[in-house]
């Protein structure tokens, strides 16, 4: 065994979004990050295809969104169809958003990840290996060895070549997907919350990609005999089906190029006029850690949950995962929030996490009812339009929040920021590209700096606060920036607050009703976040 190197701030395990992404945000903020992946090659081929604004949010502050979006394509409407074809209900997934981005975006997986591995692989600080397989771990006092096997795939089956490394780092992420190495050797036990569905999933790319095919953009089709899920854009280039599978019925059954064509005819799609780029059976399970992580070692993605797709959370949960994860890492990397901060990530994201997967069940038992007779009734509910509409994303409950006297999250904690166009220091653009991104405190008032104790202005100077005065009108305030769509004018008014403390992971820490109460804010603040001692 030899140590290829003692000293990462971080080593992360596991080389799939969940992973890159973090790479990439903990080697902005500087940190010495190593990145071992046992697969020698990035995964070539599909899964997610949906993503939400929050998600383009957190790619625009690693400096992905544009790319992202030139190759994703804003969704059109999400239609649910029955058995004959006809509407059930639409979801407009093509909405304007509170993030300037549009609400949803479908994409092809691979082209994200080769924007996201870029992005990663562009920091000097970051290092990536990729055909190395953690086997070992083991902890101590103030940092954590992991072993690692190296290993290849000349024959197609991935195969050890013998060669093994052992690494040190502070803190260990296990962003290694479902069978997480990493979860099991750091004794976090999965919790099954019952669902379980198989889909045969078929990837095509059409020879003419404009061609006529009768589906909608995104939909299911309700039909008790076969539930289906259709993309007809996955990405600018691709198309998707996916068909469940029956009881009774196995993987093989449906994967042969034979079944699947004959399952395509009736769109008039054939191998004449496409080719298939995969065929294969997902088994969807809804599995959560019983906790995200503990002491030096952390999970996130799907090595910390799994989901089925009706919601097309699953990666993006993952991504919310490690924009929550980064901050705090980074805080108590630089020695000014305590570790115990980190147990907030856990605490944080796994209910957040756990409120997705369930309405993810309970859309995905909707889908996929086969019963004849309660399918009919489900297709008459929606048809009167008794189904209540889709519950928007939870907020966060448990964590760095600021909390009223009854101890739950005060006006505005825990919910997503918005982001609009504004103009400051002479540039005009969106506000995370114009002003910056990390902790953002807005006034809606001139004057804050007057109503600030030495102790908070070392907070926010400790925490590298941007303070900015958003207002619509025009002044020569440098910390001024224009509210150029009045987006922030409503906000400010829709939380009743003068002033909002933006985390750096979009989420609103709090709010105060007017200046003179930023003090109180602040003091929450401090106290939230468990720093180490009096901020110098
Ligand atoms: C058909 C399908 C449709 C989906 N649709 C959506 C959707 O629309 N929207 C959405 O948000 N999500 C969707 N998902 C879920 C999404 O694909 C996953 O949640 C996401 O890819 C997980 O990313 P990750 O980085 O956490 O894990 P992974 O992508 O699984 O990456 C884990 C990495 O860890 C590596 N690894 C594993 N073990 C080790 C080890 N011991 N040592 C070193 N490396 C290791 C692997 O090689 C891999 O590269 C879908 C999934 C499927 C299958």
């Amino acid at each position: 065994v030899t140590y290829v190197e003692a000293a990462y701030d971080v080593v992360v395990i596991g080389f799939g979004p969940s992973g890159q992404v973090l790479a990439s945000q903990l080697g902005m903020a500087a940190h010495r990050v190593g990145v071992f992946d046992r697969s020698p090659e990035p995964y070539p081929l599909p899964r997610a295809g949906h993503a939400d604004d929050e998600i383009v949010r957190i790619f625009q502050s690693i400096g992905v969104a544009e790319d992202f979006a030139e190759r994703a394509i804003p969704a059109a409407d999400y239609e649910w169809l029955d058995a004959n074809g006809q509407l059930l209900f639409a979801i407009d997934w093509n909405k304007a958003s509170r993030s300037t981005w549009r609400s949803d975006y479908i994409f092809y997986q691979p082209y994200v990840e080769e924007t996201l591995i870029a992005a990663a692989t562009n920091h000097g600080n970051v290092d990536v290996h990729l055909g190395w397989e953690a086997v070992g771990m083991e902890e101590f006092d103030d940092h954590v060895e992991v072993t690692l096997r190296e290993g290849h795939r000349d024959s197609g089956r991935w195969e050890p070549t013998g060669r093994l490394h052992r690494v040190s780092a502070s803190y260990v992420v296990g962003a290694d997907g479902a069978n997480s190495f990493i979860r099991q050797a750091a004794g976090l036990t999965w919790i099954d919350y019952g669902f379980q569905e198989s889909l045969s999933i078929v990837d095509l790319r059409l020879h003419d990609p404009d061609m006529d095919i009768d589906m909608p953009d995104a939909g299911q089709i309700c039909d008790p005999a076969r539930p289906v899920s259709l993309f007809r854009w996955l990405g600018r280039e691709h198309c998707r089906w996916e068909f469940m599978l029956m009881p009774g019925e196995k993987p093989d059954d449906l994967v042969s190029e034979a079944t699947s064509w004959k399952m395509l005819a009736r769109w008039g799609v054939t191998p004449d006029n496409a080719d298939t780029i995969r065929r294969t059976v997902y088994t969807f399970k809804s599995l959560l850690a019983d906790r995200f992580g503990r002491d030096r070692i952390y999970v996130v993605g799907d090595a910390a949950h799994l989901m089925p797709p009706f919601l097309g959370q699953g990666m993006c949960s993952g991504i919310r995962d490690v924009t929550n994860l980064a901050w705090k890492l980074d805080l108590v990397l630089r020695g000014t929030a305590k570790q115990t901060l980190l147990d907030t990530y856990s605490s944080e994201r796994r209910a957040h996490v756990e409120v997705i997967t369930l309405t993810a069940m309970e859309l995905g038992r909707v889908v996929c009812e086969t019963d004849p007779i309660k399918a009919a009734a489900r297709d008459a509910a929606f048809r009167a339009g008794n189904v209540p509409p889709a519950e928007p994303l939870p907020s966060l409950g448990a964590g760095v929040l600021h909390r009223g006297p009854d101890g739950q999250p005060a006006s505005g904690a825990g919910r997503l920021s918005v982001q609009g166009l504004v103009k400051y220091r002479g540039r005009t653009g969106r506000f995370d590209d114009v002003v910056g991104h990390g902790w953002i405190l807005l006034a809606r008032k001139s004057g804050l700096p007057t109503h600030l104790i030495d102790a908070h202005r070392e907070l926010l100077a400790a925490l590298k606060v941007r303070v900015v005065h958003v207002t619509r009108a025009v002044m020569d305030d440098p910390d001024a920036a224009v509210d150029l769509d009045g987006i922030y004018a409503r906000w400010f008014r829709e939380l009743d607050a003068d002033v909002i403390i933006v985390r750096p992971d979009f989420y609103v820490f709090g709010t105060a009703a007017s200046i003179d109460c930023v003090g109180e804010l602040l003091s929450s603040l401090r106290q939230q976040l468990q720093l180490t001692g009096p901020v110098t």
